[in-house]
């Protein structure tokens, strides 16, 4: 499969004849490049307030029908220790974009669960160079943020009042400040066009990510975008088996998005590209009013099930659950 240019690109996504051999390809490009091991990474939601209204997500501020909550600090660093003793490596810090959480708190978050000697990514959103280098000198290792989309019209249109060239400056500050950055892209927005998805996949190479996640948009009833349709499971699997395909040997979640689409869509993902999976530690109280989008999976569950079932999931498929921190530049 030759991927040189962004027209090969663009026709092996409009190629659907070539998916399954596409697939396999990624499956193997993974096994030859980061091999049989899946990273878990333990996933606290501590807050769904969030000051912006990107119009596809249910935690936007304008949706007034969403119970609000936010987990105070020391309850973040205690499921986060809950974690770490059931064998996670990595915790992933995730929420709306809260002011709550001023840089001193945040740093204190961060410094004690630091403490537990375990990777710490964060996922808070735009925040300034001196916000981000704080985080830093905390003792975060890594940040997630998506570009969502890189078509600058259509960014505009998904993210009132917000600004494209600053989340490239996000990106930008984030690489330049030593983290390493994850980004990734929706699948299946409206008015998304399968070239606009080809230059996403390039722009994830241009950066150097560390990490992509793609999942598929899904729409929630509670937001602007309620009627629009659904992305395809199999588009976003595309994307996210080219980018492996081209950055070979970045980590790759198999993202949540995926499985509410289709079930087992995590598995059928880590077999088509993905090594990385981000099972919920968060308490099961919360996990239904993290809803960025509906039907959620494991809103029933709690940490110990979610471990469980998700654990001998990726065993039954001959892969095996990372000691290991999981970083993409020492392995
Ligand atoms: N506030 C943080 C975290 C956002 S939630 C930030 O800005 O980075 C994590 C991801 O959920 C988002 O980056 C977005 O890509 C995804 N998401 C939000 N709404 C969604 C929807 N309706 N369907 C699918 N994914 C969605």
């Amino acid at each position: 499969m030759e991927f040189v240019s962004k027209h090969n690109i663009i026709d092996i996504l409009n190629d659907n004849g070539i998916n399954e051999r596409l697939f396999r390809y990624a499956d193997e490009i993974r096994k030859k490049y980061v091999g049989d091991d899946v990273h878990l990474r333990g996933l606290v939601e501590f807050s769904n307030i969030c000051k912006r209204t990107c119009k596809y997500c249910g935690l936007r501020c304008e949706n007034k029908k969403l119970e609000r909550y936010r987990i105070e600090p020391a309850d973040i660093v205690s499921y986060a220790k809950n974690a770490v003793e059931k064998g996670y490596k990595t915790i992933v810090l995730q929420s709306g974009e809260d002011d709550y959480y001023s840089v001193d708190k945040m740093c204190k978050i961060i410094s004690e669960i630091k403490k537990y000697n375990v990777a710490l990514t964060l996922s808070i959103g735009e925040k300034s160079y001196e916000e981000y280098k704080a985080y830093k000198d905390a003792g975060a290792d890594r940040y997630l943020l998506r570009i969502e989309t890189t078509d600058k019209n259509l960014y505009g249109q998904m993210h009132p009042k917000m600004n494209f060239e600053n989340r490239i400056r996000c990106l930008e500050s984030l690489k330049t400040l030593g983290f390493e950055v994850g980004s990734g892209c929706l699948v299946g927005l409206p008015n998304q066009t399968i070239e606009s998805l080809a230059n996403d996949i390039l722009f994830f190479k241009e950066i150097k990510a560390d990490m992509i996640g793609i999942g598929p948009f899904i729409p929630h009833p509670d937001t602007p975008l309620k009627d629009a349709e659904k992305g395809s499971f199999d588009l976003a699997l595309k994307v996210m088996a080219i980018t492996r395909i081209l950055l070979k040997d970045i980590n790759i979640p198999a993202t949540t998005a995926m499985e509410t689409l289709k079930p087992n869509g995590r598995i059928i993902a880590l077999q088509s590209g993905a090594n990385v999976v981000m099972p919920n530690v968060t308490a099961t109280e919360y996990r239904k009013k993290y809803e960025i989008y509906p039907d959620k999976i494991c809103i029933n569950e709690n940490p110990d099930q979610c471990l469980n079932c998700i654990s001998a999931k990726i065993k039954s498929i001959g892969r095996t659950i990372s000691s290991g921190y999981g970083s993409h530049k020492i392995g």
